[in-house]
């Protein structure tokens, strides 16, 4: 048994009357620890304790790290998650409930993520968030699931951070022999670390993060993201922070489901009709998720961000 679920795949009444065509929606979201992740994260903490690892060690304060404590506790593993002072308590608050150990640590990520592995023993495991093969294969699963469902989408839309997820997708698409459908990668304008990849030809690191969607935070994609790029139609679009901000709340309407703002950039390709998606007839969009979201907090970022 995986530690993930099957997740619904909809075909959206109001975002299809809306865009004009069919939109599809995979509902990662319903995930038990509140996003994809836990697929890739949820293999690859299987792969480790199974070569021996007694101890789960994450640094993520976001999806990444409540995926390795919900793995951990279900396969009896220790987790310990080292996140910054900025991390939120709420999401402090999840991992706890998780039966995480949870160590505050350093004013940014790069200071929690230095200490996080200076604690690694050699029976310990360290999960990266999106940069390990383990995490693509299990992110593929969600295409496999759209496979089986017997529906082919003519593009699937999907938000990058760090790549795992484009780069798992893209996995999914070539093992279903899907190497015609191509991907819409959104990121914010402030977080558009692939989109500056794809320009220089490299991965290149940002000098600084500028945008309310934290889980696409990533100053460098990984390298697998650029060699997707290299083997399977790949567009790289940029939406604003307010559009994804919108969009969470619009989809909140109409679908009842709470979603973070880097699951709203994805969503926002629809709701503000980019022109990029007149192309397709059925768009699948990857619901990613977004487990320490609360709806003041959306709030609060709308009325913020519109001034
Ligand atoms: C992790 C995450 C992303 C970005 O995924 P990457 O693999 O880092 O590109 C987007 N949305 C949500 C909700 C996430 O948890």
């Amino acid at each position: 048994m995986s530690l993930h679920i099957t997740t619904p795949l909809l075909s959206s009444r109001p975002l299809s009357l809306l865009a004009g065509r069919e939109v599809l929606l995979k509902m990662e979201a319903l995930q038990p620890p509140g996003s994809f992740k836990i697929r890739g994260i949820g293999l690859a903490c299987e792969t480790y304790q199974r070569q021996g690892a007694q101890r789960f060690v994450s640094s993520s304060g976001g999806n990444a790290g409540l995926a390795v404590a919900w793995a951990g506790r279900h396969l009896g593993v220790a987790v310990t998650v080292v996140v910054p002072e900025t991390t939120s308590l709420r999401a402090q608050e999840l991992l706890r409930q998780e039966q995480a150990e949870v160590i505050v640590y350093g004013s940014s990520w790069q200071e929690a993520n230095q200490y996080a592995r200076s604690l690694l023993g050699a029976r310990d495991a360290f999960l990266h968030p999106f940069d390990d093969p383990l995490l693509w294969q299990g992110h593929a699963s969600m295409i496999d699931e759209v496979a089986q469902s017997g529906i082919k989408p003519d593009a699937v839309v999907l938000s990058v951070g760090g790549g795992g997820l484009l780069a798992g997708v893209v996995a999914g698409l070539q093992r279903n022999g899907w190497r015609d459908v191509p991907v819409l990668a959104v990121e914010t304008t402030g977080a558009a670390s692939f989109h500056a990849a794809q320009a220089a030809g490299h991965s290149v690191e940002l000098a600084e993060i500028n945008s309310i969607a934290s889980s696409l935070g990533a100053k460098r994609v990984c390298d697998q993201a650029l060699r997707c790029a290299s083997e399977h139609p790949i567009e790289s679009l940029l939406v604003s922070d307010l559009a994804a901000v919108s969009a969470c709340e619009r989809f909140l309407d109409d679908h009842r489901v709470l979603v973070e703002p880097a699951c709203g950039a994805s969503l926002a390709l629809v709701y503000e009709a980019h022109p990029q998606i007149a192309a397709y007839q059925k768009l699948l969009v990857i619901v990613c998720g977004g487990a320490t979201s609360s709806v003041e907090q959306l709030q609060k970022t709308a009325a913020a961000l519109r001034g």
